[in-house]
This record gives C-alpha cells, structure tokens and sequence, in this order.
C-alpha cells in the first residue's frame, strides 16, 4: 500500500463521552497520518439533533488531547476545508440534495411517517420484510406536481439499483460482495432539511477530500449505500478500512456505553475521561490502544507511539474482534509510572494528591518528605490514584482501627509494650536523624529485647503509617520526622490493652 500523505478523520457525534473504542479509533487514524505525513481532520458529526449530548464535545476534545491525538484541522482550530460542525454545512448538503434529484439519481418521497408505519404494520402482519416500498420514486410527474402543489413535506431517498449486486474493497477485510436487492431507497435528507448521517458523511469526506476512512465495524453495513452514493455523485470513493469490534473483557458482547463489571467486582469503566481520572498515564492509554486489533512485531507490548508511528500499517490490522484486555492495561501503567523521571511522577502525582488528601498542590511539590519517599511509591503503584493510601500518614495521623493491629504473630502484648516504650527511648535520644542511625538504633534494639527484627518493626510500622504494607520503615520515619514518629509511638502505645 502507497504512503502517500493520508487525509484521514474522525468523526464522533457528540452524543455521548469519548468511548474507548472511539479513542482506538481516533489514534489509529492519528498514527496514519502522522506515518504518512498527512493530516488528521477532526470533524463533528452534529446532525442527529435528538441525541446531542451538551456537554459531550468538551469531553471529546478534551479526552484527544489527554491521549495527545493533536488534531491538524477541526473545532478550534479551523482549516481550509471547513466548517468541521455539519450543524454548519446545511447549505451544503441541501445542494447535494437538490443536485441529486435534479439529475434523477434521487427523489422527493411525500409518504407521512404515519403512513410508512401502517405499512410496515401491513408488511409484519403478511410475514415480509418491512422497509418503505418505493412508491414515490414511481411517481408519474403529474403525480408528483399535485403533491407539490399541495404543499406536502418530503424527504430526499437515494434511488438505489433493485437488482444486481457490488463488490467493494476494504483494506482489512479484502473484497465484500453486496446483493442491491438488500438495500433501502435510504432517506438523505429530512423533511426538516437536515441530512442524514449517509449524505453528509459522503459529502463531507468528498468535500475535506479525506483519502482513507477507518472507522468501527459498525459501520461496514452502511458501505453498500455510500458505494451507490460515490456512483451517483461520479466521486471516486476513499479507501476503506474497518476496525474491529472491541469485546467485553470477557470476550462475551461489544463494549457498550456503560462500565462493565468484573467478575471479581471491579470495574472496567468505558470512557477515556474515566481512565483519566483512575490515575492512568496518557502515553500507558496510547500503548494499550495500539494493541487493540494491531501489533508492533508480536512480542513487544511496550513501545512508544514515535515506534507506533512508524511500523503502524492498515493492511496489519486485524479483522476479527478482540477483548479489552483491562488487567493488561493496569500492568501497563504500572511499568509507565515506573519509567517515569522524579520530576515527570510529581507532577503526574501532585494533582491526585491534592484532591485525595486536600493539600495545596504548590506545598506537595515542594515537600521534601514526599520526594524522600517518592521512589518506593514509584515500584509500588499501578495508578496514580494509589499514591494518597501510601503517604497519607505524612500529613495526618494514622486511625489504628485495633489494638490487635499493632500485636504481631507470636507476639505479645507485653513485648509489643516494652518494644515500642525503647524505641521512642532510643528513637529521641539519637544524635542524627538519618536513614542509617535510625536502621541502626532499631536492629540493635531488637537484639537487646531478644526480638526477631518483624516484632519490633511491625508495631512500629503501624504505629507511625497505620498500615502493615508501606515503604521501607527507616526511610518512612525519616520522612514523617523525629517529634511526630516520637507522638506516635506513644499514642500507639495508650491504645494497647
Ligand atoms: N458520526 C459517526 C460516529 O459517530 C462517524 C462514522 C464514520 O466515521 O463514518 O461514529
């Protein structure tokens, strides 16, 4: 396949958040273009005044620009082929329209919904396939002018052939044979004057002079019409490309608009701004679209998207669907978070932080105890969102839900006691606050107690973080600070029985 600079698109309507299927889509049109040299055209699809979802096109925007998907012409931006709003381009496809009727290759239909209704009731009742019959494209023209004459409403049908059949090509699952006989003279214009998706579609990418379009499988069905529709129009149609259905992370269905539930009960939420506000890294997202429905080599699931763009090839897409594979995604993130520099996970950080445990942002990027601590929370994590659980105790005092807590295995009461009493004694009596006196002072201890190291530092681990899993402990008290470890080694100790 030639790679010659690409205009491809994406299309959402803004009838709801950008779906992660709808990310997939988007990014694979994206690295076409940015492989090919060419342009990716956002365009807003907004014909379908019923469904509009207000705030959807924020969303939509938003959510590109979260995964980095920089659109070169479209909303915001502008570009030569625009208006990229079809709310704005009426005028256009009405002289589509009326070009199609005038050259016979389309038609004025005057039937009221009501009527095409009964008919298709009459249809149902004789067991045939309903669909609206054609009888205005039959109209005799005397016929027709009594209709205009008495100001009925209409729409515009396409004409379609009744007989024979087309092959078309897709560039992922090769040639696909289509029996007319199957197709319905479509409505391209409503009685209202807006297009319908088939005729702006058309038109729009004729007119933005797209040369390939990917987009989902769902859309395979309406190829047939828009095939007739490039015919009628005498355009060359683009190359067509469809991708493949995104599965349930059970295999089981398509991913619908709406969270999934797992069985083990956690959630596998649909939409990018979701995965945004989990705590997942942009360029993690990215990688894991990718190897939806294609692959870099195989093997590497771990790439950059400069990689992604230069291996990225349409014909290398598969064609049958594939589960999203949610676990897949979570491990991901976790070797992104881990390969993140110390500056690029604070600033990633901060904000989750911020809203978690409610700290000005400005005074968690300067905190010196948070930078201290900030590596071991970098190997611990997957999201972004499980940093507030293991630095929380920085900034408030841990809530010991049991005395029991604080009370290791084969250990008692007592040793616990005593064992916490020496290290507050030792702890305060240090010369140096440092990671290696505190080691020092605390193994020392636990031989002169006759403890194993866990006795002692587990009561002291909870004590200080309230967690039995934290950073290491040494560097964790450094971090918290002599006077408040000291605080809370005798809190801790009040609460034993
Ligand atoms: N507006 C359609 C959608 O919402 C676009 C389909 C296409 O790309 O042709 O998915």
């Amino acid at each position: 396949m030639s790679d010659k600079p690409a205009r491809v698109r994406f299309a959402p309507s803004p009838t709801g958040y950008l779906h992660v299927g709808g990310a997939r889509t988007a990014l694979f049109n994206w690295l076409y273009a940015r492989k090919t040299g060419g342009q990716f055209i956002l365009r807003i699809e907004d014909t379908d005044r019923n469904r509009f979802v207000p705030d959807s096109l924020q969303d939509i925007l938003d959510s590109l620009r979260w995964l980095g998907l920089d659109w070169d012409e479209g909303p915001e931006i502008g570009g030569p082929s625009g208006p990229y709003f079809q709310s704005e381009r009426l005028d256009e496809y009405q002289r589509w329209g009326d070009w199609l009727v005038e050259q016979g290759k389309a038609y004025r239909c005057y039937c009221t919904p009501e009527e095409l209704e009964q008919r298709r009731e009459e249809q149902r009742a004789r067991k045939e396939d309903t669909g609206y019959d054609r009888r205005c494209r039959w109209l005799t023209p005397a016929e027709r002018a009594e209709r205009e004459a008495s100001g009925l409403s209409w729409v515009v049908r396409l004409a379609v052939p009744t007989k024979g059949q087309i092959t078309f090509h897709d560039e992922i699952r090769g040639d696909i044979t289509f029996e007319n006989r199957l197709l319905q003279d479509a409505v391209l214009v409503k009685s209202d004057g807006w297009p319908t998706y088939h005729l702006a579609n058309v038109v729009d990418d004729h007119d933005m002079g797209i040369t390939h379009i990917m987009r989902g499988d769902e859309w395979l069905s309406s190829v047939p019409l828009h095939w007739h529709l490039y015919q009628a129009f005498g355009w060359d149609p683009p190359v067509w490309a469809h991708l493949p259905v995104i599965l349930n992370p059970n295999g089981q269905g398509k991913m619908k608009k709406r969270q999934i539930m797992q069985p083990d009960g956690t959630i596998v939420p649909v939409y990018v701004h979701n995965y945004r506000d989990m705590g997942f890294l942009p360029a993690a997202m990215v990688n894991f679209l990718c190897g939806i429905g294609w692959a870099l080599d195989g093997e590497t699931e771990i790439y950059d998207v400069e990689t992604a763009i230069s291996a990225f090839d349409i014909p290398a897409i598969q064609a049958s669907p594939g589960a999203f594979p949610a676990e897949k995604l979570d491990w991901m993130n976790g070797v992104y978070i881990r390969n993140l520099s110390p500056e690029a996970l604070m600033i990633g950080l901060v904000p989750f932080l911020s809203a978690e445990l409610g700290i000005d942002e400005e005074l968690l990027r300067h905190d010196a105890r948070l930078q201290l601590l900030l590596p071991f929370v970098q190997e611990r994590i997957k999201k972004l969102t499980e940093a507030g659980n293991l630095i929380d105790y920085l900034y408030f005092d841990p809530v010991i839900a049991s005395p029991e807590d604080l009370v290791p295995r084969k250990t008692t009461v007592e040793q616990v006691r005593t064992g916490l009493a020496a290290a507050a004694d030792a702890l305060a009596q240090l010369q140096s606050w440092d990671e290696a006196s505190i080691e020092q002072t605390l193994r020392a201890l636990a031989d002169d107690l006759d403890l194993k190291a866990g006795q002692l530092f587990s009561p002291i681990r909870v004590a200080v973080t309230g967690k039995a899993v934290a950073p290491p402990l040494f560097v964790t008290l450094l971090a918290v600070g002599r006077e408040t470890v000291l605080q809370r080694l005798l809190a801790a100790m009040q609460l034993l029985p």
